[in-house]
C-alpha cells in the first residue's frame, strides 16, 4: 500500500501503517478498531489534564462564537490573552514577569533566545550573542532550538546550523565554567531543560542547575530554563524551577499549558529583562507570530490551568510519579532492566541488551499501553496527571510482561 497523503513528523516517509487514534477519555485513548490504550506518554508529554474534557471544548466553543481569533500586533489585544498572561505571570516563579505567547515549544525556545539577545543589545552589550546548551538536550526543530539542541541526528541533512551556539557535555558544570571564564562577555544565555525529556529523561546532577545560576550571575549571562515538558505541574510543582529551587531569567513553556487541546507555547520574561525592554518608549519589539495571543487558544490554556488547580493535579503528579517509579524501579531491582531515571511524573526505563526499545514499545501497544521508545535502550513514561492507580498498574504490569 502506498503511504497516505499525510507526511508524518519524526517517521519514515515510506511507512504506511500507523496506529489510528480516534478518541480519548481521561488517561486512555482508543484506536479505530476500538482498542483501548493507557496513554502513558500523555500523547507527546503534554496531556496533563487527560483526554476528552468537555469543559475545555465548551470554553473554546464559547470563545470561537464570540471572537474566534484576532491578532495582538500593535495596537490590538483581547481579554483572553490578557487573562491567561496574568494567570501565568502569577504562577511563575519570578517577581512581576511578563508573558510572550507563541504556538509551540520550538517557537518558545527561539523567542527566548531572541529576547535574551535583544535585551543584551538594548542594555548596551551587543557582543553577547552566544547561546550555551548541553548534550542530549532537545529544544525543538526550528533553526534556533535545532542549533542549540544536543541530538546530532536531528541536525543531519538540514544544512548548516546557526552560528553562535556552543553545546557542552551533559552534566559538566566545569565545562560551562571554563567557557564562561574564557568567553563570558560573548555569552547571551545558558539554555537548559531542568530535566532533559526527549533526549531520554535525564534529571540534572545535584548542584548542576544551582551551579549554572551562579555562573550566569558571575558572568552576566541570562539563564533560560526550557520547561516545555517540566512546566505546568509535571514535576509536582508548577515549574521545574520551583522543584529544583533555582530561578532562571527566562522560562519557555508549551505542551502542558493547554494539555494539547490547542497549540500554545510561550516565554516567561523576568522583570529584569522586562525593565530593559520597557526602558525606551520608542523601542519596538520586532518579534511575534500571527497567532501570538490567539484568543481561542488562550481560553484553552486558562481552562486547563483552572482544571489543574481545581483538581490538585500538581500534587497529584507526585503521587502518579511515585506509583509509576515504584513499579518500574522493581524491574531494575529484579535485574530485568538496567536503570530508572526520572523526577516527578516523568520517567525512563533504561533497558539492557536483552530488550530493544522499539520492539518493547510495539509489544506494549499490543498489551494496550502507549510508551515512547527513545533510541534502542530507553522507554519513556509521562502519564496524564489524572491517571488512576489502575491505569498506572496496568502500565507497570504490561512492562513486566514485556520485559519477561
Ligand atoms: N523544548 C523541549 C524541552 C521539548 O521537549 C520540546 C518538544 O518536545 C520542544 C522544545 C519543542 O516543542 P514543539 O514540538 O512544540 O515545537
Amino acid at each position: 500500500m502506498a503511504p497516505s497523503a499525510s507526511l508524518h513528523p519524526f517517521a519514515s516517509p515510506a511507512k504506511d501503517d500507523f496506529v489510528t487514534i480516534v478518541r480519548g477519555e481521561g488517561a486512555a485513548v482508543y484506536d479505530d478498531q476500538g482498542t483501548r490504550y493507557v496513554d502513558a506518554m500523555a500523547s507527546l508529554w503534554y496531556c496533563n489534564v487527560g483526554h476528552g474534557r468537555s469543559e475545555v471544548v465548551d470554553a473554546v466553543a464559547a470563545q470561537m462564537r464570540t471572537l474566534e481569533a484576532y491578532n495582538c500586533f500593535d495596537p490590538y489585544t483581547n481579554p483572553a490573552v490578557e487573562d491567561l498572561s496574568a494567570t501565568i505571570a502569577d504562577l511563575a516563579p519570578m517577581d512581576d514577569p511578563r508573558i510572550f505567547l507563541v504556538t509551540s515549544g520550538s517557537e518558545a525556545v527561539d523567542s527566548a533566545i531572541k529576547l535574551a539577545r535583544q535585551a543584551h543589545v538594548l542594555a548596551g552589550r551587543p557582543e553577547r550573542t552566544l547561546v550555551v546548551s548541553r548534550d542530549t538536550a532537545y529544544h525543538g526543530v526550528t533553526f534556533g532550538g535545532l542549533s542549540a539542541q544536543g541530538l546530532p541526528a536531528n541536525q543531519e541533512g538540514f544544512g548548516p546550523m546557526l552560528p553562535g551556539f556552543v553545546n557542552l557535555a551533559q552534566h559538566d558544570l566545569e565545562a560551562v565554567a571554563t567557557l564562561l571564564s574564557e568567553r563570558g562577555d560573548e555569552v547571551a544565555a545558558v539554555l537548559t531543560e531542568p530535566v532533559q525529556g526527549a533526549g531520554g529523561v535525564h534529571p540534572p546532577e545535584p548542584g548542576y542547575l544551582e551551579g549554572l545560576r551562579k555562573l550566569c550571575d558571575q558572568h552576566g549571562a541570562y539563564l533560560i530554563f526550557d520547561e516545555v515538558i517540566c512546566g505546568f505541574g509535571r514535576l509536582g510543582r508548577w515549574w521545574g524551577a520551583e522543584h529544583f529551587g533555582v530561578r532562571p531569567d527566562l522560562i519557555t513553556f508549551a505542551k502542558g499549558v493547554t494539555s494539547g487541546y490547542l497549540p500554545l507555547g510561550g516565554v516567561v520574561v523576568s522583570r529584569a529583562i522586562c525593565d530593559v525592554l520597557e526602558a525606551d518608549a520608542d523601542y519596538v519589539l520586532r518579534h511575534g507570530h500571527t497567532y501570538s495571543g490567539h484568543p481561542t487558544v488562550c481560553v484553552a490554556g486558562s481552562k486547563c490551568i483552572e482544571i489543574t488547580e481545581r483538581e490538585g493535579l500538581v500534587d497529584r503528579a507526585t503521587a502518579v510519579g511515585k506509583r509509576l517509579s515504584d513499579g518500574l524501579g522493581s524491574f531494575v531491582a529484579d535485574g530485568l532492566a538496567a536503570e530508572l531515571r526520572g523526577e516527578g511524573a516523568v520517567w525512563a526505563l533504561g533497558l539492557d541488551d536483552r530488550n530493544d526499545a522499539v520492539a518493547a514499545r510495539d509489544r506494549l501497544l499490543e498489551l494496550g499501553v502507549i510508551v515512547r521508545a527513545i533510541g534502542p535502550a530507553t522507554l519513556a513514561f509521562c502519564p496524564p496527571l489524572v491517571s488512576e492507580a489502575a491505569d498506572i498498574d496496568h502500565c507497570v504490569d504490561a512492562v513486566n510482561e514485556t520485559l519477561r
